[in-house]
């Protein structure tokens, strides 16, 4: 992700059109060329590649060939090739060959540099690829004269384009990309892609101002995160080496810092906000302190190779706590980078659930608008939009009808990522009498920086419905049936499952269980699943 600029994408967008504006009737760009703007474009990719083979001592072909890489590597190295050209960049035959090299491997080299790159989707036919293996295939005999083998190239790319046109079609979008590649190696090139793509959108939303605004004017968060560190500076900050992960503007870093922190690594994976924080920190004079490190925390080279770290600090929680799948990246740096003894903060994470009544349904607005009665639309939204779709809302504390339950706690010091990414847990929800149906479950969290290694004094960041609102609200599932009023004696008994979205690794998938009995087998008699991505 680092170093992407996004302003490179509207100046190909701009040059880049259908026919090209050089001086062949083609849409054909060769590779060593920086823009279409002014060049020649070819009719063919196979034309396009030979002219760089030729003109330009740029024989992709042979890279590919000795290389024996695949169609998504070939896809890779054309993506990068134009980057590279693009910014000026020497990219030579025989540095890829040898492998010193070797930049265009990484997975950001899926999605194409250029819009609308006529020459991936005809790579596969080009470069002689066999759909199959996604090897290179032996170029065709050379003729003597370049028009010959520009002909067999094309008649080889005719028939290539054939077979692969779905795969091609599906190169303008990673969603149906997956659905249409089949060998297992495709698949995992094409989940990988899809994966790209997340972050991109993931981190692009993080680039603006106004998402940092709004988690900076949330007073729970800012006051949890500020006296946490301050009040217990001597354990979370003096004399220590502080890694703050997504340091957004680098407010929880300068925090460490005013609290006396020796250094501080504050890194994002999004160019745009750590060039931000850089800013951020000169113009606080903590530059001393403090240093601002654009890049992914798990990508290598973003951190200096034996760093290490007494205290990680990071605000990472999603909505429903995991939404984003951030932690993951939390994790991730504590296994690298903490040294033994040292502290995750927050330390230990929360997640709470409690039944709520029918005005958490929000047929309530629909009921009066003016005097007239909307419920039409109330339920029909109701049975559109909330039902299997978590929905974040503000829930009043007033909707809660049903004791509160524990869903799930995490020691954030010990956690595994797998222990995250899916888990089960029963609990029971109790009314008082006369608190009426229960409609929907509302699901929120707290995180703590518990007195283990707070020693001076405990906080809590806690996000329920009682409490003062932050920007994470509270996730409300809407059950597809309400559930009758307890009696005094009874419980909704509830399994709840919670799963890393199997088609959107930062969304969540959450299974409800639940009934006021449970057959002899332990199954539950309803269930219902929601989605949050
Ligand atoms: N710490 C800041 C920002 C929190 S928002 C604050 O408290 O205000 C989370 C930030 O983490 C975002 O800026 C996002 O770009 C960054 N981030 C998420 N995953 C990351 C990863 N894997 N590597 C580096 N930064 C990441």
């Amino acid at each position: 992700m680092e170093g992407e600029d996004d302003s490179r994408w509207s100046d190909w967008e701009e040059s880049d059109g259908e026919g090209g504006q050089g001086s062949g009737a083609g849409r054909f760009l060769p590779l060593c060329v920086p823009s279409t703007s002014g060049a020649e474009l070819f009719k063919t990719a196979a034309e396009a590649l030979a002219h760089d083979a030729s003109n330009n001592n740029f024989d992709v072909r042979r890279i590919v060939k000795e290389l024996r890489v695949g169609f998504y590597d070939c896809m890779k190295l054309v993506n990068y090739v134009r980057e590279s050209v693009a910014a000026g960049v020497l990219v030579t035959e025989a540095s890829l060959v040898d492998g010193t090299d070797k930049a265009w491997m990484d997975d950001k080299y899926l999605i194409p540099f250029m819009e609308n790159d006529s020459l991936l989707f005809e790579l596969d036919g080009a470069l002689g690829l066999d759909a199959e293996s996604g090897d290179a295939e032996d170029p065709p005999a050379q003729s003597d004269s370049e028009s010959t083998r520009v002909r067999a190239l094309e008649e080889e790319n005719e028939a290539l384009r054939r077979a692969v046109q779905e795969l091609r079609e599906s190169l303008k979008v990673a969603g149906t990309f997956i659905d249409q590649a089949d060998a297992p190696a495709d698949r995992e090139s094409a989940s990988r892609l899809k994966n790209v793509r997340i972050d991109k959108n993931y981190f692009d939303s993080y680039a603006g101002f106004g998402i940092h605004r709004e988690m900076l004017s949330d007073r729970p968060r800012m006051v949890a995160y500020r006296s946490a560190i301050e009040l217990n500076a001597s354990d979370l900050a003096r004399g220590k080496d502080v890694l703050d992960v997504g340091c957004g503007t680098g407010i929880l870093s300068m925090i460490a810092a005013r609290a006396g922190a020796r250094a501080v690594c504050a890194v994002d994976g999004s160019p745009a906000i750590a060039e931000a924080a850089r800013a951020i920190v000169e113009e606080n004079s903590l530059g001393s302190v403090v240093q601002v490190r654009g890049g992914l925390i798990e990508k290598e080279g973003t951190i200096p190779e034996g760093y290490k770290c007494d205290v990680i600090i990071s605000e990472w929680m999603g909505y429903c706590l995991l939404y984003e799948s951030m932690l993951f990246s939390v994790l991730h740096a504590r296994d690298k980078y903490l040294r033994p003894g040292g502290c995750v903060m927050p330390d230990v994470a929360r997640i709470h659930v409690a039944g709520c009544g029918e005005a958490s349904v929000g047929s309530g607005f629909w009921d009066d608008v003016e005097g007239f009665s909307m419920r039409t639309v109330g339920k029909k939204l109701l049975e559109r939009e909330l039902r299997s779709q978590a929905h974040v809302v503000d829930v009043s504390g007033a909707w809660v009808n049903t004791s509160d339950a524990v869903v799930t706690e995490f020691d954030l010091c010990k956690v595994t990522a797998d222990e995250v990414r899916s888990f089960s847990s029963e609990f029971e929800l109790t009314q008082a009498t006369g608190q009426g149906k229960i409609h929907a479950l509302v699901v929120w969290f707290d995180t703590l920086f518990s007195a283990r290694h707070c020693k001076t004094e405990e906080v809590v960041l806690t996000t329920g419905p009682r409490e003062d609102k932050t920007h994470w609200a509270q996730t409300l599932l809407v059950l597809p049936e309400p559930v009758s009023a307890l009696d005094r004696e009874e419980a909704l008994l509830c399994r709840m499952t919670f799963q890393q979205h199997s088609e959107d690794y930062r969304g969540l998938q959450i299974v409800l269980e639940y009934g006021t009995s449970r057959a002899k087998d332990g199954t539950y008699p309803h269930a219902a699943q929601f989605e949050l991505v």
